[in-house]
């Protein structure tokens, strides 16, 4: 064998939910937004600068108004593509201790993954028999901490008094909040920036802004924190927003009553659906999400996510320690999870 193998870096690497070809399907696998985003952002007008030129690297407008949003200053706010992006750089700009990172047992499933890619020791802390963190668990030696809130793929969200507890007691680390999903419940991180210099939260336009492809992600710290982010990406590649993301981004910014009413609407569905649920044998964890995380009383959940499948109806299923009788249910539209209903329920009645 060619000893240059040795030299390649080898890593097992994360695995998206899937995205079928075939479009006659209810998705409901990979927690995107039903509805379209912002009509705002739809009208944009195509014009050639758009893609001709490269795109303003320090990313200006969209900083500006996201700064302006969130009532920080734009030296706090750094934007990447997805918060896939910002959480990456973020492990590579903060986490190079000799001790190790701590994450749940139970959540998003590419912090190992970064954690393996860029040689970062870590140890996943067992979330308690209801899938809660255990605080004191994060209140020993480690190289940083990171966390979503609500977590993923469990949708619960821990109070703010407990993430707070996990920031003041690690002051020597950075601690990364990931509120992918804190737009569907919950109270943000983020008036702790002000209070705690180690924290980072990093949000994305993914889920609650119904963006998911066009890929924006931010994070907010103090201008310390930020800047230590930025020379890591200018370090790497200075022009990681496009163009066309960096403009639609700020539309989306800019229409605050179409995101609270869609972000509504999807909570309400996600209430009406876990009642309809119950009434078909199952439970699911309590979800600050735009999923939930559900399990049968009797009939093993890889089996129900097969039947969905071949009724094209897809949702996530993980073939892992703890968690592999459960299915995790993105929040479609009302009509869509109608569907998905009806399935379930004839499902039921006939498993035999
Ligand atoms: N954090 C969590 C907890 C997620 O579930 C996801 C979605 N896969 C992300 C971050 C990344 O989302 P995006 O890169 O689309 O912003």
């Amino acid at each position: 064998m060619a000893s240059w193998r040795d030299n390649i870096r080898q890593v097992e690497p994360y695995v998206p939910g899937e995205q079928p070809k075939n479009t006659n399907v209810i998705k409901l696998n990979t927690n995107e937004n039903p509805y379209g985003p912002s009509p705002r952002v739809k009208a944009v007008q195509d014009n050639e600068d758009l893609l001709r030129l490269y795109p303003d690297p320090t990313a200006g407008a969209l900083v500006d108004a996201l700064a302006e949003y969130h009532g920080v200053d734009a030296s706090q706010v750094f934007v990447g593509v997805g918060s896939d992006d910002v959480l990456a750089m973020s492990f590579l700009t903060f986490f190079n201790s000799d001790k190790p990172i701590l994450f749940p047992d139970i959540t998003y499933s590419f912090y190992d993954v970064w954690a393996e890619l860029f040689r970062i020791p870590y140890k996943q802390m067992p979330l308690d028999e209801n899938f809660r963190l255990k605080i004191d668990d994060y209140k020993g030696e480690n190289g940083g901490i990171v966390f979503p809130n609500p977590n993923a793929p469990t949708g619960i969200y821990e109070s703010l008094d407990h993430v707070e507890e996990i920031i003041k007691n690690n002051p020597d680390v950075i601690v990364i909040v990931d509120e992918a999903y804190i737009d569907f419940g919950g109270e943000t991180a983020l008036p702790l920036i002000d209070k705690y210099d180690n924290l980072v939260v990093v949000r994305t336009f993914s889920k609650s802004r119904s963006m998911a492809g066009l890929r924006i992600g931010y994070a907010i710290s103090n201008p310390e924190l930020i800047k230590a982010l930025n020379d890591v990406k200018y370090s790497y590649n200075s022009y990681t927003m496009n163009r066309p993301s960096l403009v639609l981004g700020v539309e989306s910014i800019h229409d605050d009553a179409y995101f609270r009413e869609k972000v509504g609407q999807i909570i309400a569905t996600r209430e009406r659906f876990v009642k309809e649920i119950a009434e078909l044998g199952f439970t699911c964890l309590p979800s600050s999400a735009n999923f939930v995380f559900a399990t049968h009383e009797s009939i093993p959940a890889k089996e129900i996510f097969a039947a969905a499948k071949e009724n094209n109806i897809y949702v996530r299923y993980f073939d892992k320690p703890r968690i592999d009788n459960y299915l995790r249910i993105s929040i479609g539209t009302d009509a869509e999870m109608d569907v998905f209903v009806s399935f379930l329920s004839k499902y039921v009645k006939e498993y035999k």
